[in-house]
């Protein structure tokens, strides 16, 4: 594309930022679009965060997307903030407004696209959380949004799982997750199967031989596997999903429609199914070149 005098600019905002999709996904779709938009990665130190939110406003950012470890320290400089981010915790996506920016959480709106495209059912289903950490937190939140059935949170510190159990069952005003802990996955009944998100970090590169649970008798309770971790497209929680008679998928689609819902908010535009399969070809592509 040409850069001229009206080209906008969009970023991320992260640290480290070295090995970010979101510039192939964004550029493709601004090219794809004829959008004369371009975006650019920022790493930013740890002590320039509120800096970097107000310059990037300052110097008529369009908009910008917000990565580990910022999320939740960028919400004190924003002029605003969307409930479900703020009922999240986590900012991942600064839109211009007049005065500052406001924040937004597409990651979970782009977990559910991505579950859509796949054919994951939610509503109603047995559902299981792996992890309690940020990104399972958000989950939670999610699956009794979009009315999952019973919900059970398994994470190695229970006392993690039962802080989010607690949190999410006030605001929903009823039991709507139970928390366990990793270990006592034994105790879930085997008749009835369910749908799994693999939320934790374990089996992410370079520790692709590992999964939070190896036996089969986990996996033969699982119909559908959904891990969050995109690298290695075939995780060891994805194999033994699979090898036990489940379907299983990655998180390639969540992170391609978080960032394609990020740049609706920011242009206005509507990003179609053959655009977003572009877009993820573009992210593939950039995912193999490291
Ligand atoms: P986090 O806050 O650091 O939480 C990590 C979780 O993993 C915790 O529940 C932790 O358990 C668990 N864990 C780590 N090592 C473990 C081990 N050896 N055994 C058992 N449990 C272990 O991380 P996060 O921000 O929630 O992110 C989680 C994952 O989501 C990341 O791996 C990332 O790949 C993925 N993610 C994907 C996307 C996407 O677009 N697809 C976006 C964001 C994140 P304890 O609480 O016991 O420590």
């Amino acid at each position: 594309m040409e850069i001229n005098g009206c080209t906008r600019t969009c970023g991320l905002i992260g640290n480290p930022v070295e090995h970010t999709m979101s510039p192939a996904i964004h550029n493709t779709l601004a090219e794809a679009l004829g959008e004369n938009l371009v975006y650019v990665p920022f790493r930013v130190g740890e002590e320039h965060v509120e800096e970097a939110v107000r310059g990037a406003w300052a110097l008529n950012l369009l908009g910008c997307n917000v990565t580990v470890p910022y999320k939740s320290r960028v919400i004190p400089f924003l002029k605003e903030i969307d409930p479900l981010a703020a009922q999240i915790g986590a900012v991942n996506t600064l839109v211009r407004t007049e005065g500052g920016f406001k924040g937004y959480n597409t990651d979970m709106p782009g977990l559910y696209r991505a579950m859509c495209e796949d054919g994951v059912k939610i509503e109603g289903e047995r559902t299981l959380i792996l992890g309690a950490g940020g990104v399972a937190r958000a989950v939670a939140f999610l699956l009794v949004q979009k009315g999952a059935g019973q919900i059970v949170l398994l994470n190695r510190t229970v006392e993690k799982a039962r802080q989010i159990a607690d949190e999410v069952n006030a605001l929903a005003g009823r039991q709507a997750i139970v928390p366990m802990a990793l270990s006592d996955y034994t105790a879930l009944p085997e008749e009835g199967r369910y749908l799994a998100i693999q939320a934790t970090s374990l089996g992410m590169y370079p520790e692709t031989d590992r999964a939070v649970i190896e036996d089969p008798a986990f996996y033969r309770r699982i119909h559908t596997g959904y891990d969050l971790i995109f690298n290695p497209a075939r995780t060891r929680f994805m194999s033994l999903v699979e090898e036990n008679g489940g379907r299983a998928f990655n998180g390639a689609r969540m992170l391609l429609y978080q960032g394609i819902i990020a740049y609706e908010l920011w242009t206005g535009a509507q990003v179609d199914r053959s655009l977003a399969g572009r877009a993820y070809t573009a992210m593939k592509r950039a995912m193999d070149l490291q």
